[in-house]
């Protein structure tokens, strides 16, 4: 029912990757996903006038040609532990961000043994280049040690000095993440059948209902599809993209908010398309009865909702 892509080989097309900044606190992942969001040069955006909703897409060109990246725009890997925990695989490539002045920290080996233990190829951001204390050289080193090698070591992974502040390095940053997909992935998903995905964000907004963000994984969602996400259903009554414009269809790898559904879905929570309001009402209330079930059944002291969703999915 989840997780696949329907159809042959034929049926598959590129897809962009879908990125996570983490690293150690304080070392700018949060300076750096504003400044990478700026870099954007979708047409159509005019002036870059971005709206937050949990995930954006840049645009950058490679070997002449366009290509897209999406980058879940929450910093650190808590976002990263909570979906994968749900066993939603969310991210494709780690941004493993340094600063250049403090070097290899607790939580810079933590964030990547997380990207390693899910199997997702890292680049790291050597950040804070513009500061006088600033020795890009020394990370290269420290990381080396862990097994990350710099490609210009011989290694394979792609190390690029950026300075969130100054924005140097970020069109080389991108080009890397771009390099190390196609290097590394075959990120590819069938367009054309029903919508799947997982949802990122979710909020509750006077006047507008429960909004929830959600990244296409495969398919197209569009305005009009039945959708089942998490505990809650609905019908998609319009779609938000990340420049705050309204959309009538979201490909693979495209956030995009979503105005219509019963309930807010938790981060993590699978969604997918059916075929009618009926059938996804139906799913909606089998799971909320098998939890309330299982709950039971559990004595529900131990368990919180969100394992026993995953164990339901
Ligand atoms: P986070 O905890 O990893 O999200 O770090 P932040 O993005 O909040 O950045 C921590 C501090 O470092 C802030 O004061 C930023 O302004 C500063 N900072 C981030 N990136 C840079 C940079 O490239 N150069 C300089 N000089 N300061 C930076």
């Amino acid at each position: 029912e989840f997780g696949e892509d329907t159809g042959g080989e034929e049926e598959l097309v590129a897809r962009p990757p879908v990125v996570t900044v983490m690293g150690h606190v304080d070392h700018g992942k949060t300076k750096l996903l504003d400044a990478l969001r700026k870099t954007n040069v979708v047409a159509g955006e005019a002036g870059g006038i971005t709206q937050k909703i949990g995930a954006y897409q840049v645009s950058t060109e490679v070997d002449d040609q366009e290509r897209k990246i999406t980058f879940i725009d929450t910093p650190g890997h808590e976002a990263f532990t909570a979906m994968r925990a749900r066993g939603a695989k969310s991210t494709d490539i780690a941004v493993l961000v340094v600063a250049a002045d403090d070097g290899v920290m607790p939580q810079t080996i933590e964030a990547l043994n997380i990207a390693r233990a899910a199997e997702v190829p890292v680049v790291v951001a050597v950040n804070k280049i513009d500061k006088p204390g600033a020795d890009p050289s020394k990370v290269r080193g420290q990381l080396t040690e862990y097994g990350l090698v710099p490609e210009e070591y011989g290694g394979d992974t792609m190390f690029v000095n950026v300075s969130a502040i100054t924005r140097d390095g970020l069109d080389d940053l991108l080009e890397a993440i771009v390099l190390t997909a196609d290097a590394a992935l075959d990120l590819r998903a069938n367009d054309s059948m029903d919508s799947q995905g997982i949802s990122i964000e979710g909020h509750l907004e006077t006047g507008r209902g429960p909004i929830a963000t959600v990244l296409v994984q495969r398919g197209t969602l569009r305005v009009g599809d039945s959708i089942v996400a998490g505990p809650a259903h609905g019908r998609v009554r319009a779609m938000i993209n990340d420049a705050g414009e309204s959309v009538k269809e979201a490909p693979p790898s495209m956030p995009v908010q979503v105005l219509g559904l019963t309930a807010v879905p938790g981060a993590g929570d699978s969604f997918l398309v059916v075929s009618d309001d009926r059938t996804a009402r139906q799913i909606a209330d089998r799971r909320s009865a098998r939890l309330r079930a299982a709950a039971q059944a559990a004595g529900a002291r131990r368990k919180t909702l969100d394992q026993l969703f995953e164990q339901l999915e």
